[in-house]
């Protein structure tokens, strides 16, 4: 028999969170509604109430033994497995909640041909995957900020279509898929680009309790759940089983809800009020209404349900009707009272000015990128930049093939019949030959050195680095681009802005740094060789760039010796270590004496003059440069 579960927190039992409740119970009631997106920083116990959720679900019946969970009822038919079977027997258990790993493939999550069944056999056989476990259930992605786009967008497109269409190896395949697709995020570990926030259905945050009654409360409840948990979920029993026929009543009597006349209009018009782009906040809010009302046990949707759900499906899609629209197609959009908070100085240090002679410039040579700068009134390509990328699928190539697909190829092959007899060779042919298709988007690392020489100075270098930073995470929604800020000051050097994806935090952290006084530039090279070197070690395939803003004054020494000549040496080790770099040249001065530029040949670097016009661009330079 099935194992007994682990006693979870009781959902009934969770102090406040009105807001974040509700929307877990909306999509419970109608997964259609696309996915709930939660975010919450950490130790907010977002994973608690997603558990605590699915513990609360209704049982569903099931044909026994089917891989896709079919009903043995099944309104929409059944699958090809209880379609080749005999009479169905059924069982009734649980919905399951269906945890997404980290690093699961495209194949793991869509499921994918059986390569063994092909191979030994010839026989095509679908293997299915997470989506076939959700479905009746509940799907829960962890951190999905740091999922890969791809997955991401497999995943809100079967949860709002209801099905999992597979094509693979010329084989199509499609079975049912509907789930609650729960996602939580914690914003200081990056966000979701704009695109893919706009795809789930309903994004709650979750509130910070400022009751001291009520936080003492779910003290009290934790520390009661953690003495004894069967006890504590027996005393909150009756409470689940209440809303547990709550929910199968909301289900049942969800098909024959409709609306009142005029709310599709009222939708519309709140829509147009916050300045919605496209249907989907007007689809989204009309669902969710009729899940409310069902929940309310009302077979009519009315307004007071468009009310309750709207602020669940227009914080992350829309701007408050009296907010002044945003300044520019690049700025981030509004997210909500908690994202809010952080933009208007954000804004103000991103348009520094507009970009009149753009200093160093892209162009693309034999389809890739390369960087261009003046040197000397000359224009030099300095780096030839290549792609790099998670492996996500294979296609038949076009041209030469660089990057085989090995397991596509054996697949390719197998289908092909590429074995005569179980005693036989797999015999390739070149039309089974498959190359890799690369996400182009995996994130850089990119560490800032600044060095505090000349308080003046260093006050526009910060500002500038700042600025530039800024850019380069509000820009960093598609790729997952980390930027890290070392500042050489004083006895050492500080790491002010550890590795981080987030504006929000970037934007926090870099707020009133004192400047001026002694610069131990090779303190500031070595903090960053060891940032460098540890994302290394984490990731061996991020690409990491330094980039060393300096006027080259080093006058504190790390070893005791020349600060000058340990600054060369950091930067030589640098180098050696294979790690690309950028020196932004801060020697103003008239004559200068090229200190800058001996750091540069050090570590093998291109040097750009630091323009304060050119912030923006320069700031795409270095993140393509990073690549
Ligand atoms: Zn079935």
């Amino acid at each position: 028999m099935a194992p007994e579960r682990e006693p979870v927190f009781p959902f009934t039992a969770i102090v406040g969170q009105e807001q974040m409740k509700l929307a877990l119970l909306l999509v419970a009631v109608d997964p259609g509604i696309g996915g709930v997106l939660i975010r919450g920083h950490k130790g907010t116990a977002k994973s608690t109430a997603v558990r605590a959720l699915a513990a609360v679900l209704p049982p569903i019946e099931v044909v026994d033994g089917c891989p896709f969970s079919c009903h043995p009822q099944a309104p929409q038919g059944l699958c090809e497995v209880c379609q080749a079977k005999g009479p169905l027997s059924s069982v009734v258990r649980p919905p399951r909640l269906v945890d997404l790993p980290m690093g699961a493939t495209e194949d793991r999550v869509v499921g994918s041909i059986d390569l063994e069944a092909a191979l030994k056999e010839g026989r095509r056989h679908f293997l299915p995957g997470l989506l076939a476990q959700a479905h009746r259930g509940i799907l829960y992605i962890d951190e999905v900020n740091l999922l890969p786009d791809h997955l991401v967008d497999v995943l809100l497109d079967a949860a709002a279509m209801g099905v999992n269409y597979v094509e693979r190896e010329g084989i199509s395949f499609s079975h049912r898929a509907r789930f609650a697709l729960v996602g939580t995020m914690n914003p200081e570990e990056g966000e979701v680009r704009p695109q893919l926030l706009d795809r789930f259905g309903l994004m709650a945050a979750v509130e910070e309790l400022r009751d001291p009654t009520l936080r003492a409360e779910v003290v009290r409840r934790r520390l009661d759940f953690e003495r004894d948990p069967r006890a504590f979920v027996g005393r909150w029993q009756d409470e689940e089983e209440r809303l547990r026929h709550r929910l199968a009543a909301a289900q049942a009597l969800l098909p024959s809800v409709t609306a009142e006349e005029g709310l599709l209009e009222h939708i519309a018009r709140l829509c147009l009020a916050y300045r919605i782009e496209g249907m989907r906040g007007d689809i989204t809010i009309y669902r969710a209404a009729l899940a409310h009302a069902a929940l309310q046990g009302r077979d009519r949707a009315r307004k007071e349900d468009v009310e309750a759900v709207a602020p669940l499906a227009l914080a992350h899609r829309g701007r408050p009707p009296d907010e002044a629209p945003p300044a520019g197609p690049s700025s981030p959009p509004a997210r909500g009272p908690e994202g809010l908070k952080g933009w208007p100085s954000v804004e103000g240090e991103r348009h520094i000015a507009p970009i009149p002679n753009p200093a160093p410039s892209i162009t693309w040579k034999e389809g890739k990128p390369s960087l261009t700068v003046m040197r000397g009134g000359r224009r030099t390509t300095v780096v030839g930049l290549s792609g790099r990328g998670r492996y996500i699928s294979a296609r038949i190539p076009s041209g030469p093939v660089r990057d085989l697909a090995l397991d596509a190829t054996l697949r390719a092959a197998a289908l092909r019949g590429a074995r005569a007899g179980p005693k036989t060779p797999v015999r390739l042919s070149p039309a089974d030959v498959r190359e890799k298709v690369r996400e182009g988007t995996a994130g850089a690392l990119i560490v800032f050195v600044i060095d505090a020489s000349g308080s003046m100075a260093a006050r526009q270098r910060m500002a500038l680095a700042k600025g530039m930073i800024l850019e380069m995470l509000a820009e960093s929604y598609r790729r997952r681009d980390q930027v890290a800020l070392v500042y050489a000051r004083g006895q050492g050097a500080q790491v002010i802005l550890p590795p981080t994806g987030s504006l929000e935090r970037a934007s926090r952290l870099l707020t009133a740094i004192p400047v001026g006084g002694a610069t131990p530039l090779a303190a500031g090279l070595f903090r960053a060789r060891w940032l460098l070197e540890r994302r290394r070690w984490l990731y061996p395939y991020t690409p990491c760039l330094l980039v060393l803003a300096t006027d080259g004054r080093a006058n504190k020494s790390l070893y005791g010796t020349d600060p000058y000549l340990e600054a060369l040496q950091e930067a030589m080790a640098i180098r050696r270590k294979g790690f690309r770099a950028v020196v932004l040249d801060c020697e103003a001065s008239a004559y200068p004496i090229g200190l800058t530029r001996g750091l540069a040949e050090a570590l093998g670097a291109p040097s750009i003059p630091l323009d304060p016009r050119a912030t923006p661009s320069l700031a795409q330079t270095l993140k393509l440069m990073a690549r």
